[in-house]
């Protein structure tokens, strides 16, 4: 189509999710068409499939799938006996869902600050957060350090630290399956690894679901049982109280299919992000969070600190290009969190980044054209040319 004053170039989307079809839509249908007739929809053979291929590509014992990423992380909280007296340990630069799990299970979430150039959990707070969880009258049992816009957390320092305090770790890892720390991939790296598969995740699906991911034996036992209401030996003998939490044989089947071309996938997000470094790379005003040498990120996210953050997004907006904010308001100052307890006075590097961070359109289908008018754009708006 001729592009002119009345043609403008469609809008390039913060992540275009049809992208993959135009790439392996067939196979997705077959796979689709096969559960349509075998019609085993809840616990079909694609599930164990699933679970056996993603655990073989993480490089765990375990992988137990289940509805959502939010159900992921509480009903691993349920599995360790959670609940009303303890306190989990949390970074405040999160998606809602994070402390949610927490708050759902009757415990405490205490919010921690991130470091202001990674934006990920500071460990420095699970000593002052653990001390005033106690000073709290609670007992601090779990840390959920969040893999932020992709980039795994800094478990080296969180792990053995957490240990010292008698904390389990608990990562979020919804946003950065597929990245790793020290050669080591995101699902290995804490007690358990709680991860989504919602659409517009680096392993999304066609819908929800999520996954736990575990070296530990008795606690992936535990997680199986809880995700069919508790279920012990068959479904009507119920040894405790769990929630009806599987994943679709659909989407198990649609996952297969996502979890073949991941890799390549993977390899176009840090291909895009490498080219995004190398456009904006004369912009001292224009920085993105770290990436440490040793991390490897799953570039769910691109993201850019702004001093003029709101009014750059509406000028990108007004020139086509659609941006997100991940996470516009600290978990702490939300409704359902207000007044909770944090592990300092002030969270000054949450606060900075929920006013300063802009996502920009990031996928492993974005085409370096539109990569080009994204910089183009933000160019124009961040020198008052719109
Ligand atoms: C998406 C997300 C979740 C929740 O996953 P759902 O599948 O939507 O329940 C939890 N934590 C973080 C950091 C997320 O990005």
């Amino acid at each position: 189509m001729p592009r002119n004053s009345e043609n403008p170039p469609p809008r390039v989307p913060l992540a275009d999710l049809l992208a993959r079809r135009r790439r392996i839509g067939d196979r997705v249908d077959a796979a689709v068409a096969r559960v349509m007739a075998h019609g085993q929809f809840i616990m079909g053979p694609e599930v164990a499939e699933l679970e056996t291929a993603l655990a073989r590509f993480v490089g765990v014992r375990h992988v137990v799938t289940c509805a959502n990423g939010t159900d992921a992380l509480r009903l691993t909280l349920m599995a360790w006996g959670i609940g009303p007296g303890d306190a989990v340990l949390t970074s405040a630069l999160t998606y809602v869902a994070t402390a949610e799990a927490a708050a759902l299970c009757g415990a405490t979430p205490v919010f921690c600050d991130v470091s202001p150039d990674t934006l990920l959990f500071d460990p420095a707070g699970l000593a002052t957060g653990t001390a005033r969880a106690r000073a709290a009258g609670l007992r601090p049992r779990v840390v959920i350090p969040v893999d932020l816009h992709g980039q795994p957390a800094d478990y080296a320092a969180i792990v053995p630290a957490a240990r010292e305090l008698g904390l389990r770790v608990l990562a979020d890892a919804a946003q950065s399956v597929g990245g790793s720390l020290n050669g080591r991939r995101v699902g290995g790296l804490a007690d358990a690894t709680a991860t989504s598969f919602f659409p517009a995740k680096p392993l999304g699906c066609l819908g929800d679901g999520g996954a736990i991911f575990t070296d530990d034996d008795a606690l992936a036992e535990v997680l199986r049982s809880l995700r069919v209401h508790g279920s012990g030996k068959d479904k009507y003998d119920t040894v405790r109280l769990g929630l009806n939490s599987r994943l679709d044989t659909l989407q198990a089947a649609v996952l297969l299919e996502h979890l073949a071309i991941l890799p390549e996938e993977l390899a176009a997000r840090e291909a895009a992000a490498r080219n995004y470094d190398a456009a904006l790379a004369g912009r001292a005003d224009i920085v993105r969070p770290v990436v440490r040498p040793e991390a490897r990120s799953a570039w769910a996210q691109y993201a850019v600190a702004l001093d003029d953050r709101d009014r750059t997004a509406a000028a990108l907006n007004a020139l086509g290009v659609s941006t997100g904010v991940h996470y516009p308001t600290p978990i702490h100052r939300l409704p359902p969190f207000r007044g909770a307890l944090t592990a300092s006075d002030a969270l000054p590097a949450s606060e900075r980044a929920a006013a300063r961070t802009l996502s920009l359109p990031m996928g492993p289908y974005l085409t370096v054209a539109d990569q080009e008018r994204v910089v183009d754009a933000l160019v124009k708006a961040t020198s008052g040319k719109t």
